[in-house]
């Protein structure tokens, strides 16, 4: 079974297969690009964001109609996501149906008043990209706070978790490996 990303044309460009890359060396599974148009809803106007669990819905609909598409799938987009209860999320994976997304809103320096810096965004991108897959294909949070499978609430929370997993998070998804 693959895994697979559906880049929204809003997305950041050019920052796709560099990306893909990191992802493959994180997971050791490399994940395939698809294409096909894709609509993107749940804005909400009061607070300028997309309802993430919205979008799951939408992509979760179309998953189950597109059966050229094997295995998990995870968006990438620009938009500032949202749960409910929650200011903002990076991102959120709904591993039952095998649908997540990830937002690059807040991982670009540019956010934060930084010098902006593809590596960091593509670093950053790939580390929560392959943070939601991991939880498509299985994994839980992890407490190493250098894990992949580590739950950051901030930005510097992010960028201590290291590209990889831990060994841990390795041997699970190991285990996991005929799902
Ligand atoms: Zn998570
Ligand atoms: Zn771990």
């Amino acid at each position: 079974m693959g895994i697979n990303i559906l880049w929204d044309p809003q997305a950041p460009g050019g920052i796709e297969l560099p990306v893909v890359r990191m992802i493959a060396m994180i997971l050791g599974k490399k994940p395939a690009l698809v294409e096909y148009p894709f609509l993107i809803d749940g804005y909400d106007r009061n607070r300028d964001q997309h309802d993430a669990q919205k979008i799951l819905d939408r992509l979760q609909d179309t998953l189950t109609r597109r059966y050229d598409i094997d295995g998990p799938l995870l968006l990438v987009t620009s938009r500032d996501l949202y749960v409910n209860g929650f200011d903002f999320v990076f991102g959120l994976a709904r591993p039952p149906c095998g649908v997540a997304i990830v937002s690059t809103a807040r991982l670009g320096n540019d956010y934060y008043d930084r010098v902006p810096d593809d590596t960091d965004l593509i670093d950053r991108t790939a580390k929560e990209g392959a943070h939601e897959l991991g939880h498509l294909l299985g994994l839980d949070h992890c407490p190493d706070p250098e894990c992949v499978m580590f739950r950051p609430k901030t930005l510097d929370e992010l960028d201590r978790k290291r590209k990889r997993l831990c060994p841990a998070c390795r041997e699970a998804l190991a285990s996991l490996g005929g799902r």
